[in-house]
């Protein structure tokens, strides 16, 4: 069997990055080797970037329209149990206040989208069902890649069926995103490095149907996302989407531990049904490289990330868009040999940077929990004091897990080969997003009529933005780009909030939304500018 790009393994990332393929119309063939999607708790937030993704993909209504109710905000509390006054309540707008926070914005320094929660259990099936409509994907469920060899011109792997038999799938390319143990990842010799295995925690999956509207804190029943409880088994709950499933983590010894551990935090009999549970481990590992040859890596096969500040999936949907485009490229011809060498380059630095925003929530986290005392209940004026003070550490750390637009809008690619590199560049900062057009940077979100966003009016391929009545001549560029066979369209915006807050009269941004090259004037080489663009 033969395909273009074969994609192994289908977790968020995988589906991500075959929806991608086939809406671009590259022929792909995604193998997972579950026989379906599972019923099982992972990740639940998408960041904004993510949706600001889906968006283009055309998928954010269907995503939302999934999720959370728009609603429902995203407070953080940390309490002792839930039938208690909390300690620290930090409030996080609903989808619909973060959308009407943003339609008011006009510095660019908001996001298209705001996050959005879904559970990666409703998240899959999504997509699944979205790369069988496409014609280009074949997906299958049930097969297990087990390994491959690469020739100069293509990649073989060998697969075991629903029925045992193993089948060879010929590719031109072959990306695993196969999680954190990635046997694909195994067969290239690539390692993960940085520290495994830093702490074990229980995690049940529960369905409490009154719950939500039992809660007795908040603004109203069950108003909140996150609920630390300030124990000694670092015990903490979520909502899923549903609002009627919830998962638990705590570090306890046994799985049988988690129903008494559940029945304590939430402090008042509800009906529940524990449907789960499992063990999941905290990492902060990165791979040394992305890939070899015609083999590519991305998501946890690449970077396994501590939950806290919701880096996780992501990245690796990042990492999705970043080769997809470049794949794409590369098959039809006008990428040059750069594109798909510079993913690694773009790619692992955002890893290694997240990896490194995760531990810094994590510190985080851990610095508050640390100040929990075995007084923390009593009725005393040290127990007072124990509450007290884990509150004002918890009001400045756990913000650090909770805050990290920086670290999901700011990330610019430096030294990549495909970007028109200018000396310097800005910080990146995990916590603040300012918004830039410093080439490798994503072009910031910015409003032109009501309603609809400089994003919105970027197509597919390259497009150089004429920005603030500028009248220079660029044809050379256009010529230039037209030379390579480069999907390359010229677009002119005269509303000055776009000048004003990117800066510059002209701004070659590409298919993924990350400037290549900007200026006042033509570049005095558009020729060379359009190669490192193309990737030649
Ligand atoms: C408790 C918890 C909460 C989290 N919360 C968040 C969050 O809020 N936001 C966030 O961004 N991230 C979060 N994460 C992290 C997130 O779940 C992962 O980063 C994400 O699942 C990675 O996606 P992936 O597609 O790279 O890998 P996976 O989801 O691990 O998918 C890999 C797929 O490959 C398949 N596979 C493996 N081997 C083979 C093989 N040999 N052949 C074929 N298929 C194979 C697997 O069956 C699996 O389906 C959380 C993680 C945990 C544990």
């Amino acid at each position: 069997m033969k395909t273009d790009v074969l994609v192994v393994g289908a977790g968020p990332v995988g589906l991500t990055l075959a929806v991608d393929l086939g809406r671009r119309g590259v022929r792909c063939t995604l193998i997972e080797k579950k026989p379906a999607p599972e019923f099982l708790p992972k990740m639940e937030r998408c960041n904004a970037r993510t949706l600001e993704i889906f968006r283009r993909m055309g998928l954010a209504g269907q995503i939302r329209a999934a999720g959370l109710d728009r609603h429902v905000p995203m407070d953080v509390y940390i309490v002792l149990a839930m039938n208690e006054p909390p300690l620290l309540r930090l409030p996080y707008p609903s989808v619909a206040e973060a959308e009407a926070e943003i339609a008011r914005c006009r510095d660019g320094s908001m996001p298209r989208e705001p996050y959005q929660l879904i559970s990666q259990y409703t998240l899959e099936p999504l997509l699944k069902s979205v790369a069988e409509r496409l014609p280009a994907v074949s997906v299958r469920y049930g097969h297990e890649f087990l390994c491959l060899s690469q020739h100069a011109d293509m990649v073989s792997a060998t697969v075991r069926d629903p029925e045992g038999r193993s089948i060879e799938i010929e590719a031109q390319y072959l990306v695993g995103c196969d999680g954190g143990a990635s046997p694909v990842r195994k067969t290239l010799g690539i390692e993960l490095r940085g520290d495994g295995n830093l702490l074990r925690f229980h995690q049940a999956l529960l369905h409490a149907p009154d719950l939500f509207e039992r809660i007795p804190i908040g603004d109203g029943p069950g108003r909140g996302r996150h609920y630390h409880i300030a124990d000694a088994q670092s015990t903490f709950l979520i909502m899923q989407d549903s609002t009627k499933h919830w998962t638990l983590h705590a570090v306890v010894e046994r799985p049988e531990e988690m129903a008494a551990q559940f029945e304590r935090t939430i402090g008042i009999p509800v009906p529940y049904t524990l449907l789960y549970v499992g063990e999941w481990k905290q990492n902060l590992l990165l791979a040394d490289h992305y890939g070899a040859g015609r083999v590519f890596l991305a998501g946890d096969s690449v970077h396994l990330v501590i939950p806290t500040g919701g880096l996780g999936m992501n990245t690796g949907v990042g990492d999705a868009i970043d080769l997809s485009w470049k794949l794409h490229a590369t098959l039809e011809g006008w990428g040059g040999p750069n594109l798909l060498g510079s993913y690694e380059i773009e790619r692992r630095q955002v890893g290694d940077r997240n990896v490194g925003a995760s531990r810094y929530a994590a510190l985080g986290r851990r610095k508050w929990r640390s100040q929990y005392r075995p007084d923390i209940r009593d009725a005393t004026p040290e127990g007072q004091a124990t509450r007290d003070n884990l509150a004002r550490v918890a009001s400045v750390e756990q913000r650090k897990t909770n805050e990290m637009i920086g670290a999901e809008l700011g990330y610019r690619y430096v030294g990549s080969p495909v970007i028109w590199e200018e000396p310097g560049g800005p910080e990146h900062l995990f916590r603040e997003y300012i918004p830039t057009t410093w080439p490798g940077a994503r072009l910031p979100h910015v409003w032109l009529r009501e309603g609809q966003s400089v994003h919105d009016v970027i197509g597919e391929g390259y497009t150089l933005l004429r920005l603030g009545g500028s009248k220079s001549d660029t044809r050379g560029l256009e010529r230039a780009m037209q030379a390579h066979h480069a999907p390359f369209t010229t677009l002119t915006i005269d509303e000055d909030a776009a000048r004003d807050v990117y800066g510059y009269d002209l701004i070659l941004v590409r298919p993924d939304l990350h400037v290549v090259w900007r200026g006042n004037t033509e570049p005095s080489d558009p020729g060379q500018v359009a190669a490192v663009a193309t990737g030649h």
